[in-house]
């Protein structure tokens, strides 16, 4: 669908680092290691264009992709580090929300969670700035190969539950497995149907 049309654009550190909003665009965000970069990488039918910039330490980036002729692709920085110092976080924070709020052409932001657990209370966090800016997200479960037995319904459930009290939440959640490459197309799908 989007295959050798997906490149990296720019990452950017400040609202006026922005490239202009000229394009519909979707936003990926998820907490560190949740698999995201496996799922973008996926999701565009490349190996590795969402490059390792989440480590801990490393400057915190908005990385901008172009997707097709119309679209970009947007890739967040995994949150939820437990030893990032205060003062990142909050710098992170105010850049995050200015980019909530301030991003016209912003259509949805797909919020991956782990399938094995469900959402966390950092995950919830970000759902309560999502509402505040008024940005529809989409919960993708991911790694969604990895539970066993009924724990995949169950992580399912749980995050229907949370999503039910946050008024920015789209209903329908994608349970994708980018190791097996389940839900890649239903995202492709939404993605590239977007107005
Ligand atoms: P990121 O930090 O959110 O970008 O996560 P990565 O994409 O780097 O993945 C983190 C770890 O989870 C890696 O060891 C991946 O191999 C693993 N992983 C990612 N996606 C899947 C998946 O669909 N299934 C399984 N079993 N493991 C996955």
């Amino acid at each position: 669908l989007f295959a050798g049309a997906c490149d990296f654009l720019k990452g950017v550190v400040a609202m006026d680092g922005m490239p202009p909003d000229d394009r519909i665009e979707v936003c990926f965000a998820g907490r560190s290691n949740v698999g995201k970069s496996s799922l973008i990488n996926a999701v565009t039918g490349r190996k590795a264009l969402a490059r390792a910039s989440n480590t801990p330490g490393r400057t915190q980036e908005i990385n901008f992709f172009t997707l097709g002729e119309d679209r970009y692709l947007v890739d967040l920085p995994g949150y939820g580090f437990a030893e990032a110092p205060k003062a990142k976080v909050d710098q992170w924070q105010q850049l995050l929300k200015a980019y909530l709020a301030g991003r016209a052409t912003l259509r949805r932001v797909f919020l991956l969670i782990d399938g094995r657990h469900g959402a966390k209370k950092v995950d919830e966090e970000i759902m309560s700035l999502l509402d505040a800016s008024a940005v529809t997200f989409q919960v993708v479960l991911t790694k969604a190969d990895k539970p066993r037995g009924d724990d995949l319904e169950k992580a399912i459930e749980r995050t229907r539950t949370v999503l039910r009290q946050h008024p920015a939440a789209f209903p329908e959640l994608i349970v994708t497995s980018s190791e097996k490459k389940t839900g890649i197309e239903t995202l492709r799908a939404v993605i590239a149907g977007m107005e």
